[in-house]
């Protein structure tokens, strides 16, 4: 389930996007699919398209810094195939995963409100149903964890967020969280590329166990 391409759930997010649609008429500037197949092991799930990233060009994670770490992370352990060029037509395949957000319009300065995440969720919903049981969700950052439990409809205080947790959920999935891998969180050390390989292997270890 996709949302609408001029979806008007969230009215200050649609203003928000006709008004970039006016400013650069050459950009994405909509929601913004899942990138992958769905019922891949692996749902990624970040917070919102970047302004300058996936709601320029209009595919998660790509073209703006975010990007650069995700998808060489996700070449190394096999999860992507190919180049990985910052551009939707880069010929990039995600064979093992799916990447969403779970807020698909671009707020500003990078901040949803709880209702517009609220209003997102449904979607987000659609997406952690056709994770296989076994499968794992990776939770980019603590909005994202705090969205996909509220989609499951689990309880947060049993399922604290932290880098490289790992969360049994009651729907027979995998629930792993990592530092969202921006820009800043790279710059302050607050996460490091072997940080957060090591948050996908543990994931990836879970999965292999059931
Ligand atoms: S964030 Fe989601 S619910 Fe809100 S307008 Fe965009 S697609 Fe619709």
């Amino acid at each position: 389930m996709e949302p609408d391409p001029d979806c008007s759930l969230c009215p200050r997010l649609r203003s928000f996007r006709h008004r970039w649609r006016d400013a650069e008429p050459g950009w994405f500037n909509a929601p913004v699919p899942g990138f992958g197949p769905r019922g891949a092991q692996v749902l990624i799930v970040g917070l919102a398209p970047g302004l300058r990233g996936a709601n320029r060009t209009g595919r998660p994670f790509t073209g703006d810094y975010a990007g650069d770490l995700l998808f060489a992370t996700l070449l190394k352990y096999g999860l992507a195939q190919g180049r990985y060029g910052g551009h939707a037509e880069d010929g990039l395949a995600l064979p093992g995963c799916r990447i969403v957000n779970a807020v698909r319009c671009v707020p500003p300065q990078n901040r949803p409100s709880g209702a517009e995440a609220a209003a997102c969720r449904p979607f987000l919903a659609a997406e952690l149903q056709a994770l296989p049981p076994g499968g794992a969700a990776l939770a980019l950052g603590r909005v994202a964890h705090d969205a996909v439990l509220s989609a499951l409809g689990e309880r947060r205080a049993a399922h604290p967020f932290g880098h490289g947790a790992l969360h049994r959920l009651g729907c027979r999935r995998w629930l792993a969280d990592s530092y969202h891998c921006s820009r800043y969180n790279t710059n302050t050390g607050r996460l490091t590329p072997a940080m957060f390989e090591a948050a996908i292997e543990g994931m990836l270890e879970a999965i292999a166990t059931g």
